[in-house]
């Protein structure tokens, strides 16, 4: 997989990324990011890439010239039309399965705006998918980036060492994921659950599972609706809703 990155902090990007279970992806050549510096595109000759907003307002707007130049700039690289993602608080929200689709894609264009935003005209030219990571405002799409490629990463096979924990996180299929514990046995006056230390792998499974419900019914229960459920499942559900 192929991410390219338009920013006007490309550094952020490239270091954010290179370190960790992304960076030996990257050394590995399982991924790989290219993030493009659009102030690189500018014509002007302070190479400045923002100016004011027609009809006034607060801020700057970055201009269309050097992002669409960028854009072209990847886009003549790629085997075929990328898909656009901009990053922006008025795209549809991100989770789980829209990084299951991505994972699927061999490039992807990711474009992060600063100041008050991008002007629409380039926007309406070339995005493909406009994204949200969350309904707040940050000062940059460049942290939304970083965090749908690392989501999008791990979902691509051998980037995980153990392939099939992706398989069973949270989300996978509409549950939280069970708690986890490690060495010792005691920790802070608390023990390790002891079917975890009983070697019964059925049992096991069963606790673990009943702990997923659990913590999505306690936790998130507006997933509950999407999760795909067996009968066991659903009547430990209706045994904790009493
Ligand atoms: N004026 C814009 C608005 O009200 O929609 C917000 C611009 S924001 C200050 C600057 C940039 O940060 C955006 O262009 C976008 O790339 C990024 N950004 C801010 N919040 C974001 C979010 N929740 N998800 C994804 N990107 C976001």
């Amino acid at each position: 997989m192929n991410f390219h990155v338009m920013t006007l902090f490309p550094d952020m990007i490239t270091q954010g990324l290179n370190v960790s279970i992304m960076g030996k992806a990257i050394e590995k050549g399982l991924i790989s990011i290219n993030a493009v510096d659009i102030r690189d595109f500018s014509t002007n000759k302070h190479m400045k890439v923002d100016d004011y907003p027609y009809g006034g307002g607060a801020g700057m707007v970055m201009q269309a010239q050097p992002v669409y130049d960028a854009y072209k700039s990847i886009e003549n690289n790629c085997k075929k039309k990328p898909r656009v993602i901009y990053m922006t608080p008025q795209g549809k929200v991100f989770n789980q399965s829209i990084a299951q689709e991505l994972a699927r894609e061999e490039e992807l264009i990711f474009l992060c705006g600063h100041y008050e935003g991008i002007d629409e005209r380039v926007l309406e030219e070339i995005v493909t998918d406009n994204i949200s990571i969350g309904d707040f405002v940050l000062t940059g799409g460049e942290m939304p980036a970083m965090i749908m490629i690392d989501a999008i990463s791990r979902l691509i096979p051998e980037v995980l060492h153990n392939d099939v924990s992706a398989e069973i996180e949270s989300f996978h299929d509409n549950l939280l994921e069970y708690p986890q514990y490690t060495r010792p046995e005691e920790v802070l006056g608390r023990r390790v659950p002891d079917v975890l230390l009983s070697g019964h792998h059925k049992n096991i499974d069963t606790w673990r599972r009943e702990q997923s419900l659990l913590r999505t019914y306690e936790r998130r229960p507006d997933l509950l609706k999407d999760a795909i459920l067996d009968k066991k499942d659903k009547a430990f559900l209706d045994k904790l809703k009493g």
